[in-house]
């Protein structure tokens, strides 16, 4: 299928574009090969104008940035504005502490001297979810071009918009042509970019099966990847929590971003004591969200990313639904025009129902009573993913405790923040492997080389 741009709130197709032709494909590989020989050239300095201008760029046209993604896949435009400021922030950070990052590092052997020295793979293949169009993209395109390499980046089907936007924002802050490509190509063109020789590394965020599919042919061709994949993070509630901070935080956690985001809080695991209390509360707060355009400001409730989505997000409803789980509100599309859903609470869902093991990319909660602390610890980590959870109780040394046992890549104890440039980001188990953000991000696609220097006799 070709990159469709329709507004989620209304149906309405806005733009479509076709796939790269093979000799177009090739034209965008053979100019970034080009680019990265002189690319990988430039100064650290050179490289952080580059991105230092962008990040300049997009704070003084975050409006035409953010109404670009609320029409092409319904985020409320509070959000979008939040997610082009923090895109910024991103390119900033790496322009600032980049070099700092990949500056050589001094070894003591017994004899000589040694160091590690960082240089850039190449064209790096970035593959690129819809659901934060801008800030996935700022981090490959942050920390990769300071690191040296250039990108080729292939984004998600529905939002081609923000894709050229975003394209045209590095080159018009002063990028080569070839540092940092958009290509519109399908499942099919992604495949042959991953197999071309010239590409020395690939980055994906997205669903799992997308993660089984590029991994595996990457590692075929024996190529670095890094995987940011899926998540179904726990929201851990303890007895003593102060459920007039936690409410709040679980609306946020669950409903930010439509529900589309990876480390939503999807699955809600309370102590019983406390259970019917948050479920009345969290049930009420979540009622009170208003569904409306994501353009207007007062709109508490904005609609999926696309029709497909809503419709296969009502089926997995219902299979929870058929196989056991209780709907305690939700569990439809909205009588409204444009591709809404319901916000909805799953209960009673036990092990072997499907939505125990499964994410729901949207406003569904699924909700669960534990005993204790232990209980809830052994439920968060009854998951196939392993991305972020969140754990809330007024005693920090026992969130910590409990954060601690939970096998995730992120845990966040009285809140549910990962919004910093310098948080590394990522998972284990099926959310994936490696780190982006932060100084770990930078280092995903580096040779590490070590050189070592020394007048001293070869053994006999
Ligand atoms: P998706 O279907 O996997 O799509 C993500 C990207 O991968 C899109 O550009 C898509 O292109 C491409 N793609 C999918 N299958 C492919 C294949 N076989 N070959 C080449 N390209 C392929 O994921 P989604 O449903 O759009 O996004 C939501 C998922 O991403 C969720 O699971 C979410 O948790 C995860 N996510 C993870 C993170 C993280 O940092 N861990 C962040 C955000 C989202 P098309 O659009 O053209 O199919």
């Amino acid at each position: 299928m070709s990159y469709q741009s329709v507004n989620p709130n209304t149906g309405k197709m806005l733009k479509s574009f076709e796939h790269l032709s093979a000799a177009q494909l090739e034209k965008s590989l053979a100019t970034a090969q080009t680019c990265f020989q002189d690319w990988k050239k430039t100064t650290y300095a050179d490289r952080a104008a580059v991105l230092s201008r962008a990040a300049v760029l997009m704070r003084g046209h975050v409006d035409a940035f953010a109404n670009l993604e609320t029409l092409e896949m319904g985020k409320r435009i509070d959000e979008a504005r939040g997610e082009v400021n923090f895109s910024a922030d991103i390119l900033s950070y790496y322009a600032q502490h980049g070099e700092a990052f990949l500056a050589p590092v001094k070894l003591h052997p017994k004899n000589g001297a040694a160091h590690m020295e960082s240089s850039p793979f190449g064209v790096l293949f970035c593959v690129e979810p819809w659901n934060f169009p801008y800030y996935q993209l700022a981090r490959v395109a942050g920390p990769q071009l300071m690191a040296g390499n250039v990108l080729v980046v292939k984004h998600a089907g529905c939002v081609p918009q923000c894709a050229i936007a975003f394209e045209k924002l590095l080159l018009d802050a002063g990028a080569p042509v070839g540092a940092y490509t958009n290509l519109l190509i399908s499942h099919e063109q992604a495949n042959q970019v991953i197999d071309d020789p010239r590409i020395k590394g690939v980055a994906l965020t997205g669903s799992v099966e997308a993660g089984r599919s590029i991994a595996a042919r990457a590692g075929k061709m024996l190529k670095k990847t890094s995987m940011e994949l899926g998540g179904s993070d726990a929201f851990i509630v303890l007895d003593d929590a102060d459920l007039e901070r936690t409410i709040p935080w679980a609306v946020w956690g669950r409903m930010y971003n439509g529900g589309q985001t990876c480390c939503a809080a999807k699955r809600f695991i309370v102590q019983e004591s406390i259970a019917d209390k948050f479920l009345e509360q969290f049930k009420t707060a979540l009622s009170q969200l208003q569904a409306g355009d994501p353009m207007d400001r007062k709109t508490t409730h904005g609609p999926l990313s696309t029709e497909t989505a809503l419709v296969q997000l009502i089926k997995q409803v219902d299979t929870a639904v058929a196989h056991g789980a209780k709907l305690l509100m939700g569990g439809k599309r909205i009588a409204r025009p444009g591709s809404f859903m319901e916000t909805t609470i799953l209960t009673d869902i036990q092990a072997d129902n499907p939505a125990f093991r499964d994410e729901f990319f949207g406003p569904v909660v699924s909700f669960y009573r534990v005993k204790d602390e232990a209980a809830a610890i052994a439920l968060a980590n009854d998951s196939d993913f392993g991305l972020g959870g969140s754990v809330f109780t007024k005693d920090v040394a026992r969130g910590k405790r409990v954060a601690s046992q939970v096998d995730t890549g992120m845990m966040f104890i009285n809140n549910i923040d990962w919004t910093d440039a310098e948080l590394p980001f990522g998972g284990i188990k099926n959310s994936g492997y490696g780190r982006e953000l932060g100084n770990m991000g930078i280092q995903e696609f580096v040779n590490k080389k070590l050189v070592r220097s020394g007048d001293f006799h070869a053994p006999v």
